[in-house]
C-alpha cells in the first residue's frame, strides 16, 4: 500500500493560546519580515544574480552573486537565510568585495540551532558584491514519510523556495531584482513582476517559500478569474501528462477562486517537475505560487495543486484568512482536504470521493478509542491532531456540505460558507472563531447549526457518515436526525461531470501546449466590490513601519501540518 505524505505550512494567527508548531527542533524564525510589496519609488538596493551552466546544474551547485547597497551606514551587517529550516543548506565559497574589488572580512557563525550567518565588516563601504555557491541537494530524511529534498537542482531543472538560495541582508525589507543566467532551453517560472531582463519583488513574509522554478519547461500563461495563471510543466513529462496537468489547473483555478468569491491575486505560478530519485521536494508554497515534484498526472498532483491554492484563500498570508486559535484547524485543513477530494470527483477525474473513503475507514477504526477526540481540539500538533483536524475534519466538512445542500434544496453548499467567510475575513481582515463559522453556517443554510456544532465539532458523537455508492461516502441521515432533530429537505448528491466532457477539455488543452501563449480571456467569475476593495488593500499595503513590524511579528508563527494520506487505489489518469 502506497503512503503519501505532504507537508503544508499554514501561518497561524496571533493568539495568547497559540504556540508555533515545529516539526523538528531546528525550526526557528531568525528574521521577521513584513508582507511583500513592490514600490517603484524606492531604488533597488539588492540584486540577486543566479548564474547556471550545464556543469553546475549537473553538480547541483547554484552560483549566486549579490549586489547590495545598504541605505544606512554601518560598521558591519549580517547576511543569513530566512524563514527557518534553511540551516542544513550548504553554502560554499562565500566571498565579499567592495566596489573596487577589494575583499572584505567577514565572520561566519553557526549557532547551536544550526542557523548560519555571515557578518561582514563594512569599513565605510557603501556597496558590496557577495559571491557564494549553494549545494542544492539537501535531503531531509525526517520530513514526512521517507523524507524529502529541501530544494533541488538537477541536470534539467531547479525547484526551490527563494529562501533556500538567496541570502537575506538582515534588516532589509525593500525591493530586490532577480536575474537568471540559464543553460540553453531553460526558462524561469517565478511569481514576481517581470522587469527588463529580470524580475522585481520585495523581501517579505512570502519570500522564503516563494517558488523558484528554472528548467526545460513547457510554460503556459492564461488569464483566469482575473488572475494570470502560469503553469510550468517540466519537459520530461509525457505530452498526455502535460496536457492533463494544464487542463486540470486551468479548470480548478477559477473554480477555487469562485469558491471564495473571486481571486485576490494578480498572478499565480504553478511549477511541476519529476521526482528526483523518486523523492519529493517539499515546502515550496506561498500565497501566489507553489512547486512540487510528482510522478505525473494523477490524484497526488491534483491534491497538491488544490491544497496549496485553497490555502491561498483560507490560510496563507497576506491573501488568506486568520483564525483565532488552533481550535479552527478543522475548518482550515479539514475543509481544504475535503475539497482536495471533492473537486477531482466533481470534475470527473475520480470515480468517487477517493481519500475521503480512507478517512472514513480510519475513523471507523479509531472511533471511541484514545485516538479519537473533538475536531476542534487545541492540543499541540501531533499525529492525533493530524488525524482529528485533517482526516476527521474532512468528514465533518463533508457533512456540513451535505447538510447545507439538503436544507437549501441544492441551492447552496459549503461554498456558501467559504464565500461569506472570505468576504468577511479574507486578506487577513480580523480573526474568526468556530462560533463565527457556526453563525455563518446557520445563516447560509437557514438551519440552526448549534446542535451540529455541539455534537460533531465541539463533541465526539459518532459521525453519521457511511460507505455508500456512487461517491463512496454518504451521510446517514437517519442517524443525524436522531442526533440533532428533524432536518428539512431531501438529500442532494454532489453533481459530477462525465468523463467524456473532461476528455474534450484535455484534447483542447493539448493543442495549446506547442508554445507559450497568453490569453486575455475575460473570466466569468466576477469579484464583489467588497472583495475588490480588500484586494487593493492587500496588494498595496501602506502601513507605517512600526505597524508592519508589530503585525508581522505577531503573524510569523508558523504551524507545520503533516498529512499522512493512504492512497487506496490506482489512479485514473
Ligand atoms: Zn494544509
Amino acid at each position: 500500500m502506497l503512503f503519501l505524505v505532504i507537508l503544508v505550512l499554514i501561518p497561524l494567527t496571533p493568539s495568547p493560546n497559540v504556540n508555533g508548531i515545529a516539526p523538528r527542533n531546528q525550526l526557528h524564525v531568525p528574521t521577521v519580515l513584513p508582507e511583500s510589496h513592490v514600490s517603484s519609488q524606492q531604488p533597488i538596493r539588492l540584486i540577486y544574480r543566479l548564474s547556471l551552466n550545464q556543469s553546475s546544474a549537473d553538480a547541483g551547485l547554484v552560483p549566486v552573486t549579490i549586489s547590495f547597497a545598504p541605505s544606512y551606514s554601518s560598521t558591519s551587517f549580517t547576511m543569513s537565510p530566512v524563514g527557518g529550516w534553511y540551516d542544513p543548506i550548504e553554502v560554499r565559497d562565500f566571498t565579499v568585495m567592495d566596489s573596487k574589488g577589494a575583499e572584505l572580512r567577514f565572520q561566519y557563525r553557526r549557532e547551536a540551532s544550526n542557523q548560519q550567518s555571515w557578518t561582514i565588516t563594512m569599513n565605510e563601504v557603501s556597496n558590496i558584491t557577495v559571491h557564494y555557491t549553494v549545494y542544492l541537494r539537501y535531503f531531509d530524511p525526517k520530513t514526512g514519510a521517507g523524507g524529502a529534498y529541501l530544494g533541488y537542482l538537477g541536470s534539467t531543472f531547479l525547484l526551490s523556495g527563494a529562501g533556500w538560495i538567496f541570502l537575506h541582508p538582515e534588516g532589509y525589507s525593500g525591493s530586490f531584482e532577480a536575474l537568471f543566467d540559464l543553460p540553453p532551453g531553460w526558462t524561469a517560472a517565478v511569481p514576481w513582476n517581470r522587469a527588463g531582463a529580470g524580475y522585481v519583488w520585495s523581501i517579505g513574509s512570502d519570500f522564503p517559500r516563494s517558488v523558484v522554478g528554472l528548467g526545460t519547461f513547457r510554460t503556459t500563461t492564461v488569464s483566469l478569474a482575473g488572475s494570470n495563471l502560469t503553469v510550468a510543466v517540466h519537459s520530461a513529462f509525457s505530452s498526455s501528462d502535460s496536457a492533463q496537468i494544464l487542463a486540470f489547473t486551468q479548470k480548478a483555478f477559477p473554480y477555487v477562486a469562485d469558491l471564495f468569491g473571486g481571486s485576490p491575486l494578480p498572478s499565480y505560478v504553478s511549477v511541476w517537475v519529476p521526482k528526483p530519485n523518486g523523492n519529493r521536494i517539499d515546502f515550496i508554497e506561498t500565497y501566489n505560487g507553489a512547486g512540487e515534484a510528482i510522478d505525473g498526472f494523477g490524484m497526488n498532483m491534483m491534491y497538491s495543486f488544490l491544497h496549496r491554492l485553497v490555502h491561498t484563500f483560507n490560510g496563507f498570508q497576506p491573501t488568506g484568512m486568520g483564525s483565532q486559535s488552533d481550535s479552527e484547524r478543522w475548518f482550515v485543513e479539514g475543509c481544504d482536504v475535503y475539497y482536495d477530494s471533492k473537486i477531482p470527483y466533481m470534475f470527473g477525474y475520480q470515480h468517487d470521493l477517493n481519500w475521503l473513503i480512507d478517512y472514513l475507514r480510519d475513523y471507523d477504526g479509531y472511533y471511541g478509542t484514545q485516538s479519537d477526540g473533538a475536531v476542534s481540539t487545541t492540543e499541540p500538533f501531533s499525529d492525533r491532531v493530524l488525524t482529528l483536524a485533517y482526516g476527521k475534519g474532512s468528514l465533518v466538512c463533508f457533512m456540513l456540505d451535505s447538510l447545507i445542500m439538503r436544507t437549501t434544496g441544492g441551492m447552496r453548499s459549503l461554498a456558501g460558507i467559504m464565500r461569506r467567510m472570505y468576504h468577511q475575513y479574507g486578506n487577513y481582515h480580523g480573526y474568526y472563531s468556530t462560533n463565527d463559522i457556526q453563525q455563518i453556517a446557520s445563516e447560509v443554510s437557514g438551519f440552526d447549526m448549534s446542535k451540529f456544532f455541539k455534537l460533531y465539532i465541539w463533541g465526539t458523537s459518532k459521525l453519521p457518515v457511511v460507505f455508500s455508492m456512487p461517491s463512496g461516502v454518504d451521510v446517514d441521515w437517519n442517524q443525524m436526525q436522531s442526533d440533532i432533530g428533524s432536518i428539512p429537505g431531501q438529500p442532494v448528491t454532489i453533481s459530477q461531470e462525465t468523463t467524456s466532457s473532461r476528455t474534450e477539455v484535455t484534447r483542447e488543452q493539448s493543442a495549446m501546449l506547442s508554445s507559450t501563449y497568453v490569453s486575455q480571456t475575460q473570466s466569468s467569475f466576477g469579484s464583489t466590490s467588497a472583495v475588490s476593495t480588500s484586494v487593493t488593500k492587500a496588494t498595496t499595503p501602506s502601513l507605517p513601519f512600526i505597524d508592519i513590524v508589530t503585525i508581522a511579528g505577531a503573524l510569523v508563527i508558523v504551524a507545520i501540518s503533516l498529512l499522512i494520506i493512504r492512497k487506496r487505489k490506482a489512479k485514473r489518469a
